[in-house]
């Protein structure tokens, strides 16, 4: 078994008085592929918010690679980690959103250089060499020169996961990648999900693609009202869930 990379651990968060995670444990182990299941409003957006700290949770705490996520403990006590050092964390931490994110004013080039520049401080030549060979793993080294407004959804879809792997992150987290495409541009990025899980990238996916989870995934999450309902390999839950939330769930999407 390979080492835990995502630790999740008894995590709650509140908005005002609305529970939106209540108590969520969930454990990603290197190189795995997680799907995240559930109905709108399950939490599952706020989950992966709280993964990188871009939502602080209320109660519980969350490690990347053994590293505690927005805090440092001291004896028994968790203080917040300064601004800048939330950033550095951050940089470990790939995220791609359902409606791509690029900066619309950079070329692909220059989205793909310009974390890896500023944050990591790389030289210009080798940032913009490891851009070319990610633009090429996403099928665009033709598009190197585009602006996001020129391209398709699906083609600023797979530039948004080349900026991701920009970083190296340690692990990718993916809000509905798909969501916003119009259907024939599904596909082509889950394709390219596909191929990272194949090269060992750790991933958490939230996804309403079953067949995707079910190829793809290690392990399936299916989340409802806050919580982790029930998790296990693809085939249990999809084929044989346990609960009857996750019927309920499966019947209206399958
Ligand atoms: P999902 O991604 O599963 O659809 P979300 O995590 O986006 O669910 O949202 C869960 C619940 O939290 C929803 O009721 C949503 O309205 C609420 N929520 C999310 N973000 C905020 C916020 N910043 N302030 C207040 N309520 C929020
Ligand atoms: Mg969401």
């Amino acid at each position: 078994m390979s080492e835990v990379m995502v630790d999740v651990h008894g995590v709650h968060k509140s908005f005002g008085p609305l529970e939106v995670l209540r108590g969520v444990d969930l454990q990603v182990r290197a190189g795995e592929v997680t799907v995240i299941l559930g109905p709108s409003g399950s939490g599952k957006s706020t989950l992966l918010r709280t993964i990188n700290h871009l939502e602080k949770v209320n109660r519980g705490w969350i490690s990347i690679d053994g590293e505690l996520i927005g805090y440092r403990r001291s004896g028994s006590k968790l203080h917040e980690l300064k601004e800048k050092d939330v950033l550095k964390q951050r940089t470990h931490i790939g995220f791609v959103f359902q409606n791509f994110n690029l900066f619309p004013h950079l070329t692909v080039l220059e989205n793909l250089i310009e974390a890896p520049a500023s944050a990591l401080r790389r030289p210009r030549k080798e940032a913009e060499d490891a851009a070319r060979r990610l633009l090429e793993r996403v099928g665009l080294a033709d598009k190197a020169g585009a602006f996001p407004r020129q391209l398709s959804g699906g083609q600023q879809q797979r530039v948004a996961i080349a900026r991701a792997l920009a970083l190296e992150p340690k692990v990718l987290l993916f809000d509905e990648p798909t969501s916003a495409l119009d259907p024939e541009l599904v596909g082509e990025v889950l394709d390219v999900i596909k191929d990272l899980a194949r090269t060992g990238t750790t991933m958490i996916v939230v996804t309403h693609e079953i067949g995707f989870a079910r190829e793809v995934a290690d392990t399936v999450v299916f989340m409802d009202d806050g919580v982790v309902v029930e998790q296990g390999p693809p085939a249990a839950v999809l084929d044989t869930p346990q609960h009857e939330r996750t019927r309920a769930f499966l019947s209206k999407v399958l």
